[in-house]
């Protein structure tokens, strides 16, 4: 059976590129976006009741990681990407039909909009269903998953002298809470679990409309070096 389906709705996101985006939702509150609903969906109808629920899961399309040859087993980032796994045992990216999911907090509710935070979503998403966060149902007490049993160890993140007025004068200007965006994100340690960068090497990403750039002065510390319009 082959059924289409089609998006309800596009994630305005602070991530403008893959890299540096948290693994899961929740582990970066300040990850902040608007899903614009599509018609016929953009009308107040279509989310009334929505403002009595915290949170809502959505399903979504991994636009930028489509692919035609389905894969049964992936390398997950987690694991150090050097071991495989069955794909269904994993959140991987790369899957069946490029369908993945979020739990996300829901800030406001709007007629073709809706407020989110906590996001692990890229600008541009694709939207294909949302639905009301249950938690008798959804919360499992004496759930376990020997493989990822608890959040990844967050690392020490450091602000260079100038890099902190940069981030507050541009969280100032994006009306956004920059300095918990980037200290969140980046204490997730974005680089590749088996990359021992040396301390010169400077890496760097888009929030928003600022390029953010940083290196390691010590394996487990990030040092935040500029934050600057991208
Ligand atoms: N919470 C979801 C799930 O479990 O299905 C996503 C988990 S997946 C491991 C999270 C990663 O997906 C992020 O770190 C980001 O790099 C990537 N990502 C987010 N949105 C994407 C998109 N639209 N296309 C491709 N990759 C995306």
């Amino acid at each position: 059976m082959q059924h289409t389906v089609a998006p309800v709705g596009i994630v305005r996101s602070c991530f403008k590129e893959k890299f540096a985006i948290p693994r899961q939702p929740q582990l970066a509150p300040a990850a902040r976006g608007v899903l614009e609903l599509l018609p016929p969906f953009d009308q107040g109808d279509a989310v009334e009741g929505l403002e009595q629920v915290s949170h809502v899961w959505l399903l979504f399309l991994f636009h930028q990681a489509l692919e035609d040859k389905p894969r049964l087993k992936v390398r997950p980032p987690r694991l150090g990407g050097n071991k495989s796994m069955g794909v269904f045992a994993t959140r991987a990216t790369h899957r069946p039909n490029g369908i993945g999911q979020s739990v996300v907090r829901l800030e406001g509710v709007e007629p073709g909009r809706l407020l989110l935070s906590g996001i692990d979503l890229l600008d541009g998403t694709p939207v294909l269903d949302i639905k009301p966060y249950v938690p008798y149902a959804d919360c499992i007490a004496d759930a376990s998953n020997q493989m990822a049993s608890a959040a990844p160890d967050a690392i020490a993140v450091q602000w260079g002298d100038n890099a902190l007025p940069q981030a507050r004068e541009h969280a100032l200007r994006l009306a956004e809470p920059l300095v918990e965006l980037i200290e969140q994100c980046l204490a997730q340690d974005p680089r590749p679990a088996y990359q021992v960068p040396p301390a010169e090497r400077v890496y760097g990403v888009k929030f928003w409309d600022v390029q953010v750039r940083w290196h390691y002065p010590q394996p487990e510390m990030i040092r935040v070096l500029e934050v600057v319009l991208a």
